[in-house]
C-alpha cells in the first residue's frame, strides 16, 4: 500500500504514522524527521534547510523534491510506504504523480488528519521541538491552510482522500484508520 499523511504541526501524523507503518509493514517515510535529522547531524543538506525549519517555513521544492525521489529509490520502499508531511504544495504533489510515473508505481490514499487551529497551537507549544516556538508553529498553521490545504482538493477530485478526526484521542484515530483502510483495501488492489 502506498500512503501520504498531512495534518498540521501537532495534529498527531508521526504517531499515527508509526504506527500504521508497522501495522501494514510498509516503509515510514518521514520529510520533518529526515530534515531534522540532517539539522542535527550537520550534513550539507542541513546546513541548506536549517534555517527554513526553524522558522516554520517550507524548505524549497526543488531541495524536497529530490529528497523524495533518493528516497522512493531506496530497497525497502519495494514493499510499501507512507509519506508522512509530504506532499504539501501543489508542485510536490504535480512531481509526485510524475516520480511515481517514472516508478510505474500509483499512490493509493491520502489521509488528512483534521484538527483544530486552536488544539494545533497548543499540542504544539506543549511538545516544544526545535521548530514548535509559537511563531513558527503560527508560520505552520498559516502555511498549512495556504500552501497544502489546496492540494486536498487535487486528491479529493480522484476519489484519494480518506479524512479522519484527529481530534479524538490517539486510539482511536489508529483504529479508525485501520478500519477505513481495511476496507478499501480491495478496492487498492483493484486500481
Ligand atoms: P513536520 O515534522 O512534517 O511538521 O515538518 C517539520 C518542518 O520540516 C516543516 O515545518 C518544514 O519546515 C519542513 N518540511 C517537512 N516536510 C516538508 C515538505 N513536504 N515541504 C517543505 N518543507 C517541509
Amino acid at each position: 500500500m502506498r500512503l501520504a499523511i498531512l495534518g498540521g504541526p501537532g495534529a498527531g501524523k508521526s504517531t499515527q504514522a508509526e504506527q500504521l507503518c508497522r501495522y501494514l509493514d510498509i516503509a515510514w517515510i518521514s520529510t520533518g524527521d529526515m530534515l531534522r535529522g540532517a539539522i542535527a547531524t550537520q550534513t550539507e543538506l542541513g546546513a541548506q534547510v536549517k534555517a527554513y525549519v526553524e522558522k516554520g517555513d517550507l524548505v524549497p521544492d526543488e531541495i524536497m523534491i529530490e529528497l523524495i525521489r533518493q528516497r522512493l529509490l531506496q530497497p525497502d520502499v519495494l514493499k510499501g510506504w507512507l509519506l508522512d508531511g509530504y506532499p504539501r504544495t501543489a508542485f510536490q504533489a504535480e512531481e509526485l504523480d510524475f516520480l511515481l510515473d517514472a516508478l510505474g508505481q500509483k499512490l493509493d490514499r491520502v489521509i488528512w488528519l483534521e484538527v483544530a487551529e486552536a488544539e494545533l497551537m497548543q499540542r504544539s507549544i506543549e511538545r516544544s521541538r526545535l521548530d514548535d516556538q509559537p511563531d513558527a508553529v503560527q508560520r505552520r498553521i498559516e502555511l498549512l491552510q495556504a500552501r497544502t490545504i489546496p492540494i486536498l482538493e487535487y486528491y479529493e477530485y480522484r476519489q484519494r482522500v480518506l479524512k479522519i478526526d484527529g481530534n479524538q484521542a490517539p486510539e482511536q484515530v489508529q483504529q479508525e484508520l485501520r478500519k477505513m483502510l481495511g476496507d478499501i483495501s480491495t478496492d487498492i488492489k483493484n486500481l
